[in-house]
């Protein structure tokens, strides 16, 4: 594969740009070689700087649930431009996608639009202690809640593909407040909560873990969450940045029906273009300024052209049949990949819900981070090279999720399973 165009471009990139990329998790350093520029993409494909192309199961990282450039959300994008892109001022959009959002998530009221995921956690976070009067928060090993110094605290892919220790420039007493506890592990919980709970403003989960790869709540572990918190007036915060309106229209509570106090919201909900969420009860909400004394702000917040493309995916998600249809194409593809590995004599764990799913190279079952730290990445550097040589792009990182599109066909399906058996048997040598 001819990849002169990309080398070149990643060469003049790191001139200008800190390791030539706008987020590391780009950079491939987890499995050698150099990151793709990439020129465009339709459906389900993408096209690189030197004309290769790949079937997408990254899909930006979570957001394009209906593939590149939907035509649906181009246009109106498009005529939203024509009228203007920021105004700083409130719209009559931003009114419809929060009461979109407000009636599609069980323990939505009334919801905060932000540019990113990180916003959204860290905005939740800080109502959470405002609200609260207390520091303490608790998140879980493994998983990633954006960037900001409270949440970087044993983050799952990002810093464990890179090798990266505890991040320096994060002041340290602030960190000491950030208590991490094993993902799935009940005991540990309830143990914490008896002792700690009253101090704690907020425990932090992704209910279906997406950053370490996917790993999914063990039965019981949500419901566990609810009731501690509860008891100890503690706020749940559920981050639901990867599976809100991945996993079905509402998230991972509508799914398991367990409801948080706080909600965050980002990648699916921008349609391909920043925007992230926070929301909850009114109640809760109102500490937010200009009701409340828990500031936050943003220029581009509620931006026109986001928003837009937000209204449209969800509209396009709100179509009878789009779930089942993922769950299918989903289903179909990693019972192939089952199959494939059990010819190729390879041993593998699969996990997934709805159509975000991994494989990982261990024979152990994925439960927690120590579970998914036991693959093997070195089987996993040659399997994605493999995979890239075949024309299938998949994330560069045994840590993180696969994602199917509704407008992957059976074709790409197909294509992508003949295309993975061998790259199996050319990953194990
Ligand atoms: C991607 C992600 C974030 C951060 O969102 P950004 O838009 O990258 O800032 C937060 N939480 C989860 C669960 C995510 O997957």
């Amino acid at each position: 594969m001819k990849r002169t165009r990309s080398e070149s471009l990643f060469q003049t990139a790191q001139q200008y740009i800190p390791g030539g990329v706008n987020s590391p998790v780009r950079a491939f350093k987890a499995v050698g070689g150099n990151p793709l520029f990439i020129v465009k993409g339709k459906g389900a494909r993408i096209t690189d700087a030197d004309g290769n192309e790949f079937i997408d199961y990254v899909a930006s990282w979570g957001p394009l649930i209906f593939g590149h450039a939907h035509p649906q959300i181009v246009e109106a994008v498009s005529t939203q431009a024509q009228l203007g892109t920021s105004f700083g001022a409130p719209t009559e959009l931003e009114i419809e996608l929060a009461q979109k959002v407000a009636e599609a998530v069980p323990s939505i009221e009334t919801v905060r639009l932000v540019s990113s995921g990180t916003e959204a956690t860290l905005s939740a976070l800080r109502l959470a202690r405002g609200f609260t009067g207390r520091d303490k928060i608790v998140k879980f090993e493994g998983c990633y809640h954006g960037h900001s110094d409270s949440l970087l605290v044993k983050a799952g892919s990002g810093v464990l593909s890179l090798g990266l220790p505890d991040c320096p420039g994060i002041v340290n007493d602030l960190a000491k407040k950030t208590l991490t506890l094993p993902y799935n592990d009940i005991n540990a919980v309830e143990e914490l909560f008896s002792s700690l709970g009253k101090e704690i403003a907020c425990l932090i989960v992704e209910p279906i873990a997406g950053n370490m790869g996917v790993v999914p709540p063990q039965p019981g572990f949500l419901e566990v969450l609810r009731k501690v918190t509860a008891r100890s007036g503690t706020l749940l915060i559920f981050d639901e940045v990867i599976t809100g309106f991945r996993v079905a229209f509402g998230g991972a509570q509508k799914l398991y029906g367990v409801s948080p106090d706080l909600t965050c919201l980002g990648k699916i909900i921008g349609g391909g273009l920043p925007v992230g969420a926070y929301g909850g009860k009114k109640e809760i909400m109102d500490h937010i300024a200009p009701t409340g004394a828990v500031y936050q702000a943003g220029t581009l917040s509620g931006n026109p052209l986001a928003v837009t493309a937000g209204i449209e995916m969800l509209n396009l998600l709100s179509q009878p049949g789009v779930y089942d249809d993922l769950e299918k194409k989903s289903e179909r593809l990693c019972h192939g990949f089952k199959e494939n590995v059990k010819q190729a004599g390879v041993t593998a764990t699969f996990t997934r819900v709805g159509s975000m799913f991994s494989m990982f190279f261990t024979d152990q079952e994925i439960v927690s981070f120590e579970s998914v730290k036991t693959s093997d990445t070195h089987l996993f550097k040659r399997y994605f090279n493999a995979m890239l040589e075949e024309g299938i792009y998949i994330a560069p990182s045994q840590f993180e999720a696969g994602f199917m599109s509704a407008v992957h066909t059976d074709e790409d399906i197909d294509a992508t399973l003949a295309a993975q058996g061998r790259a199996l048997k050319k990953a194990r040598g």
